[in-house]
């Protein structure tokens, strides 16, 4: 059974670019991408009937020969009802994956479930391989079976609330009111900023009506004068001048790098010594940077000194995408030319070590597990969740619509729509949002 053409991005399953190919294998990752987020255990103990129903529609589509639920070491205990239903399934298997970090990453997890090393600077399918979030897996089977669009999204909040919890938010609802859903912030801090997304790759907020999206993940309060903000706020300049005045070139950021690890040819302390010393490294090892998956273990872990070797390539990634034109380079990185290096067993970082290296140690316990619902009055959604490039408007100003109603589809063929995710009246409209009020 092929997923009806098209229904996915029509009903808000954003993210999928690759619906219409082949593959061997269909992977669900149910593997934590950070310590403080905890919506991939909930969905394995509560979901996960959903979760194979998802996997069988997606070998299906594929047409794969087989689908994995990858699954951490550390999640034996609490999977006994999955595990007992994948017996029964001829083309479904668990997946036991070590407990380190970034498993989650997807060229490391199909190296991890296939043995084949592959970058992911080639597009998935290329490995034969396609992986899916858990949420996205679940989202896909209500979607497909119920015919109901995307409007709500699972995340975690926690930090500095409360009670930290899982939140089941309407699309469009503010971080305040996720907040306030969690006790509210703290009393201890006067000031406090919001982590949104992971402690590595995350993006430090600091307006808090800032809107729920189908993307968002962790919702981390923290405080305005905590490490990890700190660290965040300092300009590629001081980054940079950081690293003229400390970078002993010890190699330690390249010897740790997961992608350098994988075999990819990424050399973190190369770029370094280029931008510290001015020498002139080959092209290819700047243009290494556009396979820097940003994970931070350079940063936290492997520097001796707290360089950033992840902000640095970051900033250069920015660069090359506006300025080279990188596809020899990316075409030399084919599954087929990586070799792991041999040392890469002893090299993997043990995911309990991660919450501490990213000074998150104490928000790591996890929350309160039975969702909390959030019951907003408005809600504001940004049109960027279905293009970057330009969307048409379905609503007018003062127009009342239910729950559910499409608000916006995708320019061109893509058919990504946008829905409503309360009924209410159209009280704004822009070529960036619209919001809605009860
Ligand atoms: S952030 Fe650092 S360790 Fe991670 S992939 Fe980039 S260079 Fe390698
Ligand atoms: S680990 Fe730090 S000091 Fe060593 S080469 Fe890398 S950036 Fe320089």
């Amino acid at each position: 059974m092929s997923i009806e053409n098209n229904i996915l991005s029509r009903l808000g399953v954003t993210g999928i670019d690759h619906i219409n190919e082949r593959c061997r294998t269909v992977i669900v990752s149910a593997l934590k991408d950070n310590p403080l987020s905890f919506t991939e255990e909930y969905l394995l103990q509560s979901e996960w009937h959903k979760v194979i129903d998802g996997l069988k529609l997606l070998i299906a589509n594929h047409q794969a020969e087989k689908g994995i639920i990858a699954v951490s070491k550390s999640d034996r205990p609490v999977i006994s009802d999955l595990k007992r239903c994948v017996e029964d399934c001829d083309n479904i298997d668990l997946f036991f994956v070590d407990n380190f970090y970034p498993a989650a990453d997807q060229a490391i997890l199909i190296y991890e479930v296939t043995g084949q090393p592959f970058s992911s600077a080639t597009p998935a399918v290329l490995s034969g391989s396609l992986v899916y979030d858990i949420q996205t897996a679940v989202n896909i089977y209500e979607v497909v079976t119920e015919k109901k669009p995307v409007t709500r999204r699972l995340l975690a909040c926690t930090g500095e609330v409360a009670l930290p919890s899982l939140v089941l938010g309407h699309l469009g609802v503010s971080f305040r009111e996720v907040i306030e859903l969690c006790g509210g912030a703290t009393t201890t801090i006067d000031e406090y900023v919001i982590l949104c997304g992971t402690p590595a790759r995350g993006a430090i907020v600091t307006d808090i009506d800032t809107p729920v999206t189908g993307s968002t993940t962790t919702i981390t309060v923290l405080p305005a004068d905590h490490e990890l903000v700190k660290e965040r706020s300092r300009t590629i300049g001081t980054q940079i001048r950081k690293i003229k005045s400390v970078c002993n070139q010890c190699s330690f950021c390249t010897e740790f790098c997961p992608v350098y690890l994988l075999g990819g040819k990424l050399y973190p302390h190369l770029i370094m010594r280029q931008i510290a010393y001015g020498l002139a490294e080959p092209e290819e090892v700047i243009l290494g940077a556009l396979l820097c998956s940003e994970c931070g273990i350079c940063e936290v872990l492997a520097c001796p000194h707290k360089l950033s070797p992840r902000a640095v390539n970051k900033q250069i990634k920015e660069r090359l995408k506006q300025e080279a034109e990188p596809e020899s380079f990316l075409s030399g990185h084919t599954s087929g030319q990586l070799q792991p290096r041999s040392n890469r067993d002893f090299r993997k970082v043990p995911f309990e070590r991660l919450a501490d290296l990213f000074s998150v140690g104490q928000y790591a316990e996890p929350p309160k597990m039975e969702p909390l619902e959030t019951s907003p009055g408005q809600v504001e959604l940004l049109f960027q969740e279905i293009s970057a490039a330009g969307v048409l408007p379905r609503v007018k100003i003062g127009e009342e619509i239910a729950a559910g109603s499409l608000v916006a589809e995708a320019e061109g063929s893509t058919g990504a729509g946008l829905h409503a995710s309360i009924g209410g009246k159209v009280t704004f409209l822009d070529k960036e949002r619209v919001i809605i009020r009860k």
